[in-house]
């Protein structure tokens, strides 16, 4: 065997065991070496180059496991793909078969080192014939919350956590888009009774749903993002509320029954569900005095923007809200299908400024929630330098780039460098992005 085939290198690897499956790590990687299955996240040791975009934004730790192995030796795509459990480090009995005799004495080589020392090799690659950069939204996602934001509690349960699970009752259960549409969204209340599970805004649960999947495993945890504020959908209360869209369409449209989403649009009041969480330290409101909050959804993804809304409607209602904007850019095929359009509309117009967009109304032109941004383009330029505002995109993962793009526009036409703007939101942690 040659000497590089048994240079030791460290294989980043993503723990299944403890991963949510919410895809933020291979959102955040620039170079696409993080792929997924319907079971497990994945690294490309062939593309990895150990630059750790991915680490802070995964919110469970998931994807900080770096093992010792050969390279030659490196675990493949199909093996991570296969994985219920990461695999222990290599002994030297196991690090002996691949011909590594002097473990002690070899520094183990960073992806980078090995991707660097291929590329000398390589031919350079053909430069891209349009000149232009691809634009990647996931490269302006602050990995840091607002410097007002509350501290959140995560990972509380979990595979890690000393208590592996919380068993919720569900205390409410009640349908948010107009009976008779396709569309089935289910506003569901969880109550964790008398076990500690404090939350903030625009975090999330995961859920286990009971059975064994196609494999004859367990069910991996579907994420939910939290709509209440923190003080309980009833305030005062241990409860929380999610905002779930029936799955019965692949995201080709193709028919199918999605497992968790059916699971819980099902559930009767007084039914217990096995979760895991809370999560997310970043995607958190601010909490200073005339903080502006910009808030651009689709469908379910009004979920962390009712909670934050909520809290601020909360705080109004008992005198201690400070002023600061509330914007919300909100779009649905029709307003049928668009969660909360009713108690949306009761909202005061002082309070908040919402932005519908509707893509299917008959006999209307299509409107996207991009149209609905640019027709405000005036108003959101000014915030996107105010630093005091604040951003929040969630919903289909579709949408991310297109809104991305719409802000980019609204910043160069107004004049300003996208660069300086998008690099200022993500350092001063006013840009979040949630989407799946
Ligand atoms: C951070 C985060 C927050 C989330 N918050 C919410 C939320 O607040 N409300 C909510 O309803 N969902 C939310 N999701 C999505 C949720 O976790 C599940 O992916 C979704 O409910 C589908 O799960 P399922 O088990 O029903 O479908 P699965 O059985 O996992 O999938 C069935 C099929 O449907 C496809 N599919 C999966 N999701 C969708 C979708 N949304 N649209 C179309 N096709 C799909 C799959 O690719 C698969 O082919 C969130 C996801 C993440 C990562």
């Amino acid at each position: 065997m040659d000497m590089a085939d048994t240079a030791l290198i460290k294989q980043h690897l993503i723990d299944p065991e403890i991963c949510i499956r919410c895809g933020a790590c291979e959102a955040a990687c620039p170079i696409d070496a993080i792929t997924h299955d319907d079971r497990n996240y994945v690294v490309d040791v062939s593309i990895c180059e150990s630059c750790r975009a991915c680490v802070p934004v995964c919110p469970t730790g998931a994807i900080d496991n770096w093992l010792t192995v050969p390279r030659v030796g490196a675990y493949s795509l199909e093996q991570q793909f296969s994985w219920d459990e990461l695999p222990a480090e290599l002994t030297p009995a196991q690090l002996a078969e691949f011909g590594v005799s002097e473990v002690a004495e070899e520094m183990p080589l960073t992806q980078k080192e090995v991707a660097q020392a291929q590329a000398r090799q390589a031919p350079a690659a053909e430069p891209d014939p349009s000149g232009e950069t691809p634009f990647d939204p996931a490269e302006f996602n602050a990995p840091q919350p607002p410097w007002s934001a509350a501290h959140a509690y995560s990972n509380l349960y979990g595979p890690r956590a000393e208590q592996k699970t919380i068993t919720a009752t569900v205390a409410g259960t009640l349908r948010v888009t107009q009976v008779g549409t396709e569309y089935d969204t289910h506003h569901i209340v969880l109550d964790f009774g008398a076990m500690p599970f404090p939350v903030l805004e625009g975090q999330s649960i995961a859920v286990l749903p009971p059975g064994l999947d196609a494999r004859g495993k367990p069910h991996v945890p579907r994420q939910y993002s939290i709509a209440s504020p923190r003080n309980g959908e009833r305030p005062g209360y241990n409860n929380i509320s999610l905002t779930i869209k029936r799955v019965l369409q692949d995201y080709d449209g193709n028919p199918v029954r999605g497992v968790a989403s059916n699971y819980m649009c099902d559930l009767k009041v007084g039914d217990q569900v096995q979760v895991i969480g809370p999560f997310g330290t970043s995607f958190l409101m601010p909490n200073h005095p005339r903080s502006h909050i910009v808030m651009i959804c689709t469908g379910t993804g009004s979920a962390p923007m009712r909670a934050m809304t909520e809290w601020r409607r909360r705080l109004r209602k008992s005198g201690k809200f400070e002023g600061g904007k509330l914007m919300l850019f909100f779009g649905a095929r029709t307003k049928e299908e668009l969660p909360y359009f009713g108690p949306l509309q009761g909202l005061p117009k002082d309070f908040i400024d919402i932005n519908f967009a509707f893509s299917r109304t008959p006999g209307a032109p299509k409107k996207y929630v991009q149209d609905a941004m640019r027709e405000r383009a005036a108003d959101l330029a000014a915030l996107l330098t105010d630093p005091n505002a604040y951003f929040y995109v969630c919903g289909l993962r579709a949408m991310e780039e297109g809104v991305m793009l719409t802000l980019r526009d609204i910043a160069t036409d107004a004049g300003l460098d996208w660069n300086e703007v998008g690099g200022a939101l993500k350092r001063q942690g006013r840009l979040h992005l949630e989407t799946y």
